[in-house]
This record gives structure tokens, sequence and C-alpha cells, in this order.
């Protein structure tokens, strides 16, 4: 097996076999996979495997790059609850405690409202921008970061970008984000 200490794991995510590993702190066994219970970190000593919750948000640094959702938005942040990406695939492993986005970190230029620029249920690409006493704010400021998916706020359908203008196929609603340049392109 590749080297996998280090690595992030998800609820029911398969780090090996029983042949190969014996089952410790934090999985579960099913058939003969060691599966992980939690989200977090795996490490592995003396072929025994175990999962750490807390060292997901000890790996994350200022200027690590995430994705998110946005779960609240209390005027003027948003709360994000964080997606650690790993070699290109999404990892939803949510945090026990959501980011910060402050109104003033959005985009570059005043902000009056979260709401004009993002809303609950959006997907996002963040950056960590400080890590203060376990509160962990991020960014989206800069053209790569930003809205990646949107929902329609009256029907919840996924917003399409046409011709520079988020609409809603389904309703016609017509809706602002603050953009990420690859709006709609990655797969969520
Ligand atoms: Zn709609």
């Amino acid at each position: 097996m590749a080297n996998i200490k280090g690595k992030h794991v998800i609820p029911g995510e398969s780090m090996g076999t029983e042949e190969e590993f014996v089952p410790g702190l934090g999985t579960y066994v099913e058939g003969e996979e060691i599966r992980s219970s939690a989200a977090g970190m795996l490490s592995e000593e003396d072929r025994s495997l175990s999962v750490s919750r807390r060292n997901l948000l000890s790996s994350l640094r200022s200027g690590s790059v995430v994705l998110g959702r946005v779960e609240n938005v209390v005027e003027p942040i948003a709360l994000i609850s964080v997606l650690p990406i790993q070699g290109g695939n999404v990892r939803f492993a949510q945090l026990p405690d959501n980011c910060v986005l402050h109104a003033s970190r959005i985009k570059d230029g005043f902000v009056k409202n979260v709401r004009d620029e993002l809303r609950i249920g959006d997907i996002v690409r963040a950056k960590i921008s400080e890590i203060r006493q376990g509160e962990i704010h991020v960014s989206t400021e800069g053209a790569e970061f930003g809205v990646l998916k949107a929902f329609c706020i009256k029907c919840r359908h996924p917003l399409a970008l046409l011709g520079g203008a988020l609409s809603c196929s389904s309703c016609g609603n017509k809706e602002n984000r603050k953009l990420a340049s690859d709006y709609r392109s990655v797969s969520i």
C-alpha cells in the first residue's frame, strides 16, 4: 500500500485490510476492510491503523486552500464548514467548528452585506488567512477564490452562469455572487 501516514480520511473510507494492518482507535472493520469511523488524520504504528480527529484541524495552516460550504450568514460574517482538498479530490470532512469569513475579506472592494455575495449552501473555495485561538478565518479575495457552485434562493436549483450573469434555469431568478473564475467547472 502507498504511504498512508498523515493522510486525511473521512468516515467510511477504506484504509487497508486486516491482512496488512490491525484496526486501532477511530476505525472499524467491514468485511476485511479497515475503515475510518471519523474524519481525521490517519496514522500507522506497528501495523496498527488509527485515526486522530484533532490533527485535521492542526494540519490546516494560514495559506491553506480549502473548499467549504456556507452554513450560515450572520452579518457581517459567513460561517463556513471546511472541506479539505487532497490531490485534487474534495474530501467532505467537516471540522467541529465553522470558519469565519468576514464581509471585508470576501473580495477586493467594499462589501456592505455578506448576503449580496454569498448565500447559505453555496460551495466556496477559500484561503485560510489566520488561525487565532482555534478560530479559523478565511478569505475569498482574488480571482481563483469565491463561489464554485451556487443555488437559487427561491427554488434551490443550481445556478448557471450565462453571459456573465447567474441565473436559474428552473425559475428564471437572477442572482449575484462573488464568483471564483472557474465557477461550475469543478465537479462537486
Ligand atoms: Zn430558481
